[in-house]
């Protein structure tokens, strides 16, 4: 059988239709659009292309977005000031700092300073924390665009053993816990993991987020396995993901192209992460809120 691509840049389309009509029913409601704003210190290249890419998407969806452009050396306390100020103002429903940070800056004490309500990236340790215990929180962008993606594709995730390779706390521990949400048995790998193929042969999904070009090939994928490439790696000029795309296909049930697989759908979920924020804060119930199922 003719292996099926996950399309997540078609889904993400259909996704961000649905964030622009809440977005427009905000806006008719509270006479102003939700609102992103995004910090970014420094001038880190890739981060000034995600960070131009998340603008362009507000943009398309009605979303008011405000970028935050700081020098390198900015100090601790001025980045601080700036998420207090943040998190008071009323125009202003997510917040994100982009990573990574210039040494000095503390990550993590950084993002806990952001209201939780606001976490669009959902890093803060209360999302995590209900994202743990499986009560209505933030979703990190990533891992709830992968868990939309199947959803909407049409992939039965209840009952299957869901094969994770990479235990990163913004991918691979989130997509777990989503997964084993949805009734997956789930298995997590890592750098540590010996005969790691021995354990991807067994994944009726297997989700891959290790940022090595195309390590995981054919002899390492269970026949009609459904497989989703997160990584995004530069080989000889082009974007390539952490799956050898040519020789994981033809055993794949499901394949996710890389670019336009998970890439797609982690911008989306950023949109509707902030729209759902902006509702949730302004005591309104949207449409999408709280879809776990
Ligand atoms: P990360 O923080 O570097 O984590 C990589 C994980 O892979 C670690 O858990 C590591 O294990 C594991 N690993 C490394 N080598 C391995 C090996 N040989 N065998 C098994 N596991 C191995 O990376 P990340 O932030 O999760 O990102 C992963 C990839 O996804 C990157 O290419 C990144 O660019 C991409 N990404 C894409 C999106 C998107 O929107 N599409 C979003 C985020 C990230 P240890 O824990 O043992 O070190």
């Amino acid at each position: 059988m003719e292996p099926r691509i996950l399309d997540g840049k078609a889904v993400a389309g259909r996704v961000k239709a649905g964030v622009a009509r809440e977005v427009e029913a905000f806006r008719t409601k509270h006479g102003h659009p939700p609102g992103l704003a995004v910090i970014l210190v420094g001038d880190n290249p890739a981060s000034q292309t995600y960070v131009r890419n998340k603008e362009t998407a507000c943009r398309e969806v009605g979303i008011d977005s405000e970028v935050y452009r700081l020098e390198a050396s900015a100090p601790e306390e001025a980045v601080c000031r700036l998420l207090r100020q943040l998190n008071e103002k009323t125009d202003i429903h997510g917040i994100l700092v982009q990573l990574p940070l210039p040494p000095h800056l503390d990550a993590r004490m950084l993002v806990e300073a952001i209201r939780p309500e606001k976490d669009v990236d959902g890093f803060h340790p209360l999302n995590i924390g209900r994202l743990v215990t499986g009560e209505a929180c933030m979703i990190p962008c990533t891992p709830r665009g992968i868990v939309t993606l199947l959803e909407r594709s049409g992939v039965s995730i209840a009952g299957k053993h869901a094969v994770v390779v990479g235990r990163s706390n913004i991918v691979g521990k989130p997509v777990a816990l989503l997964l084993l949400e949805r009734h997956a048995t789930v298995t997590v790998c890592h750098s540590r993991t010996p005969d790691l193929a021995a354990v991807t042969l067994r994944g009726d999904i297997l989700v891959v987020a290790v940022g090595r070009p195309q390590m995981i090939t054919g002899n390492m994928v269970k026949e009609g396995a459904v497989v989703v490439d997160v990584g995004i790696n530069r080989l000889d000029g082009r974007l390539v993901g952490d799956v050898d795309f040519e020789s994981v296909w033809p055993k794949a049930g499901y394949i996710t192209p890389v670019p336009g697989g998970v890439g797609p759908m982690t911008v989306a979920m950023l949109l509707a992460n902030t729209v759902e924020a902006a509702w949730r804060l302004t005591g309104g119930v949207p449409a999408l809120a709280g879809r776990r199922d």
